[in-house]
């Protein structure tokens, strides 16, 4: 009978301590009920351009082959000429879901997602393809509808290829990026006398999100160093250029758009992701257009590691982001909200912008930031014992108080950089 008993205490231990490290560690952090703050109210894109290149690593877009050529040479150019280049920082696990939750809603996903499929919205959260007044987005269907299927109402619309068009074993998986491309053509063909189509596509706030799975899918099935790969990249690059130009085409040149390119993860020499290894988490970024600063060379550049000694880049400065500061940035180029879950931080390096936008923008972030704490610093006074709460010493409301207080001082006398830091 004791036996019994120890063993079933000894079980229903085992139990409490399993269910305790789901409920601790497969709980979702997010937290819902911030009021949402705008992140720029004069912005100077009306529209932005997302590329994604699944599975592209940095140093096998930015090298150059044994003649000194880029394998992007359009893309090459635009760093050259217009506009500003760097690596974005991902974390694990190196996955397509987390590497896109980072890059569109900025924050990096929560274990819960993982025990909870990967391909559904285990918990709802805000994106900036949400806060658009309109997304077009193309591309797999693994990715597309978890973007649009947590957002409210109808505005963020999807075209993805069938399930089929996804082979691994295919010979060559570039025509999953080329089937992309057609399907942008054709609509923007549309758009040139469907009214509707038309005037939704001439409105502000609105976002292209293309998604490039042909580079993740030959990597897998050819390892990084293959020729398909590589080629791959060329066809990428080429592929952004005609859109490019299409884009441009469509709005008549009139300089109101901002064009992002960049990565969800990067991949190991074997042909996988999923770990910390630098090849899986340094993928490229290159941005330019509406409200992107220019090249920055000479003095002004900052010393680059021995991770870019061979991309022949060391004039021009490098400007490195955490993968969920790209939300915030795509946020501030075209003036929406800054996505209410995002913990990114706005790389003001990015920005072709004064000081006292500069310092609004930024500003706008914290506050966003801050919400998502004053609201988790709600929630758990409500759910603790009112003597054993504590708030985190660090930042106290006093404190939050004391630093608004501060900054407004600065602004107020006119030093916006000082403020900023
Ligand atoms: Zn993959």
């Amino acid at each position: 009978m004791r036996t019994w008993a120890l063993i079933l205490t000894g079980l229903y231990v085992h139990i409490v301590l399993f269910y305790s490290i789901f409920d601790i560690y497969f709980t979702s952090p997010l937290v819902h009920g911030m009021t949402p703050h705008v992140s720029n109210e004069s912005p100077p894109a009306k529209r932005l351009i997302l590329f994604v290149a699944d599975g592209l690593r940095a140093d096998k877009f930015f090298e150059v082959d044994d003649d000194g050529k880029s394998r992007a040479p359009y893309l090459r150019s635009v760093i050259d000429n217009k506009g500003a280049w760097g690596v974005s920082h991902t974390r694990v696990p190196t996955e397509s879901r987390p590497g896109h939750v980072a890059l569109i809603a900025g924050f990096y996903e929560d274990v819960s997602a993982v025990a909870k499929g990967w391909k559904e919205n285990p918990v709802e959260f805000d994106s900036v393809f949400n806060e658009s007044r309109y997304t077009w987005s193309w591309g797999s269907p693994d990715i597309l509808p978890m973007f649009a299927k947590g957002a409210s109402g109808d505005h963020v619309l999807t075209d993805q290829y069938p399930p089929e068009l996804e082979d691994f074993a295919d010979s060559n998986s570039s025509k999953l990026d080329t089937w992309v491309f057609d399907r942008v053509k054709a609509l923007l063909k549309t758009g040139k006398s469907d009214r509707k189509l038309m005037e939704q596509l001439n409105k502000d706030k609105i976002v292209f999100f293309f998604h490039l799975l042909g580079i993740d899918t030959n990597g897998h099935s050819h390892k990084p160093q293959s020729r398909e790969y590589l080629e791959n990249i060329k066809l990428v690059d080429s592929g952004i250029k005609e859109m490019t130009e299409l884009i441009e085409q469509y709005y008549d040149n009139d300089g109101r758009t901002a064009y992002l390119m960049t990565a969800d993860h990067g991949m190991t020499n074997w042909g996988s992701h999923g770990a910390g290894h630098p090849h899986e988490t340094l993928t490229p970024l290159v941005a330019w257009g509406a409200g992107v600063r220019k090249p920055v060379t000479g003095k002004e550049r900052v010393d680059q590691d021995s991770y870019s000694e061979d991309w022949n880049l060391r004039h021009l400065k490098r400007s490195d982001v955490q993968q969920a500061d790209i939300a915030p940035l795509m946020a501030c180029l075209i003036g929406i909200p800054y996505p209410v879950n995002s913990v990114g931080i706005l790389p003001i390096d990015y920005l072709d912008a004064d000081d006292h936008q500069k310092f609004l923008s930024l500003y706008a972030n914290a506050k966003q930031i801050l919400s998502q704490y004053q609201i988790k610093m709600e929630q758990r006074k409500q759910t603790t014992l009112s003597m054993t709460f504590r708030p985190y010493s660090e930042l106290t409301p006093v404190l939050q108080a004391e630093m608004i207080r501060h900054i407004n001082k600065l602004t107020q006398a006119g030093n916006y950089p000082t403020a900023v830091i």
